[in-house]
């Protein structure tokens, strides 16, 4: 046995490269990335191809190995070239992400480290840097010292744990389900919905609140709904505002929102995976007053504060909520009762995560390495590029704009002198993605076919908007001339 386990061990040994071996990988990959970085001005936002990706089953998970040169010429053909450039400048569409380089180093660290960042006692330094920019979070929103929160994977983890905290905060069991009633809007993000069907309150009662000529949601017809709903029986129990609707950037108006759900106490859960990050320059903390008055909410880092992909956040104002919603306990878990401190409480006890990636690094290496700063400035910027796009934009002959933005999301579309709008604005649309200089995305409101431009992207700046601005015109004159 001992000889079968000293054969299995020197196999194994593959795993482990030596000192030599790693700085060998890692010089090429730093050079990956580097060239990905160097050509990210010319690369086009969109790469429309034929194969889309399929080179990559060529290569199936095999016994045979190969070297990091063959894995990243695979990577780079079919990973990295087909598709959507999402850290382009250019990529004005859906709600853009970025990637900030500091923060792909935090993650490599934290990959490389492995600090288990679950339970307190096992890593107390990545809990605290967790609580830390929590902390920050809720201060900047202006939650109280009674707030606690929990970092997850993206804005959906985080409905859902609001949610699930906002069902067990109201004590609603089953036997409550079919006559608690739900307020939200047609804009509301569609994960709400998934989360109150995976937090198993799909039977609940759901009124969608009309909104206004802006996309909010009207306060008064909420108030009247939540009165009639609890003179015919029934109990309402949770209103979801958005802070930055992901289809037009729309902020509900969370002051007058934030009173009805304290008259008639009812959870407030806002969402704010897009929008709610603008609290952190002045001219979006105005936008987003009422903001601090929710008992739940969500903010997305890897939107507003540009990380990769894998960073929500969901912050409630009671944490004991929280807490009470997610705590468990199990008998293999016994020796971090001996072992933690009252110090903080376990992330595992506030999420529904018990393994998981050491997730504060990645917003903690670019906040600190940068200060907060650029990032207050870059979203600023934001405000101002979508007020400018929609200044412009309605300054040429044919484009009709949306509402004025409340953050940094524009609708418009095209009227031709003749022919259908909506399929115009289809081919429009089509021949921008085509094009790939900038990629922009569209949506229907009320049946119409609407352009919509989202400005998101850390590296998107002036001329970007000036680019695009530019490509639109460019494309509706090929459209009529071909028409
Ligand atoms: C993006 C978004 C979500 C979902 O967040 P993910 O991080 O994609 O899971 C939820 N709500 C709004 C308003 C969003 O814009």
């Amino acid at each position: 046995m001992r000889k079968r386990i000293k054969q299995l061990e020197k196999l194994a040994g593959a795993l482990e490269p030596n000192a030599e071996e790693r700085a060998s990988l890692l010089d090429k990959v730093i050079q990956y990335t580097n060239v990905f970085l160097d050509d990210i001005e010319q690369m086009p936002t969109y790469v429309p191809t034929d194969d889309k990706g399929m080179g990559l089953y060529d290569s199936p998970i095999t016994e045979e190995s190969i070297d990091i040169d063959e894995a990243l010429r695979l990577l780079k053909h079919d990973v990295d070239r087909p598709g959507l450039n999402i850290g382009t400048d250019g990529y004005l569409a859906f709600i853009p992400g970025s990637g900030l380089y500091t923060s792909a180093l935090g993650d490599y660290i934290a990959a490389v480290t492995n600090r288990y960042a679950g339970i307190f006692f096992a890593s107390p330094g990545a809990v605290r840097m967790e609580r830390l920019l929590l902390d920050w979070i809720a201060d900047f929103i202006g939650y109280p010292k009674s707030a606690a929160g929990d970092l997850t994977s993206g804005g959906s983890i985080a409905n859902l744990v609001g949610i699930v905290t906002a069902r067990d905060g109201h004590h609603l069991s089953a036997n409550d389900f079919t006559r608690s009633v739900v307020y939200l809007t047609k804009q509301t993000h569609h994960s709400v919905e998934k989360a109150l069907r995976i937090a198993g309150l799909k039977e609940c009662v759901k009124r969608i609140v009309p909104i206004d000529e802006c996309y909010r949601m009207k306060p008064e017809v909420l108030d009247d709904a939540i009165l009639g709903d609890k003179k015919a029986g029934l109990n309402p129990w949770l209103i979801v505002a958005t802070a930055g609707t992901t289809d037009t950037g729309a902020v509900d108006p969370l002051v007058p929102i934030a009173d009805i759900a304290q008259t008639h106490q009812l959870w407030l859960h806002v969402d704010g995976a897009y929008g709610a990050a603008f609290a952190l320059c002045d001219e979006g903390k105005r936008k987003l007053k009422g903001l601090e008055r929710s008992d739940s909410l969500i903010i997305d880092p890897h939107k507003g504060f540009f990380l990769p992909f894998g960073s929500g956040a969901v912050l409630v104002r009671d944490g004991e909520k929280l807490q009470q919603a997610h705590h468990y306990d199990a008998d293999y878990m016994q020796d971090q009762d001996q072992l933690a401190s009252s110090d903080e409480i376990s992330p595992a006890d506030l999420s529904p995560e018990l393994s998981r990636p050491f997730r504060a690094l990645r917003l903690w290496l670019p906040l600190k390495l940068a200060g907060v700063a650029p990032f207050r400035a870059a979203l600023e910027e934001k405000l101002l590029l979508a007020r400018y796009f929609y200044d412009k934009i309605q300054q040429i002959d044919g484009f009709e704009v949306g509402p004025y933005p409340d953050l940094s999301i524009v609708t418009y579309r095209y009227i031709p002198d003749r022919g259908d709008v909506n399929q115009f604005n289809r081919r429009l649309n089509h021949a921008v993605q085509q094009d790939g200089r900038v990629f922009l995305s569209s949506t229907l409101i009320d049946g119409q076919f609407t352009l919509r431009l989202a400005v998101l992207g850390f590296r998107a700046h002036l001329d970007t908007i000036d680019r695009a601005i530019e490509i639109l015109q460019e494309k509706v004159k090929e459209i009529e001339r071909n028409h």
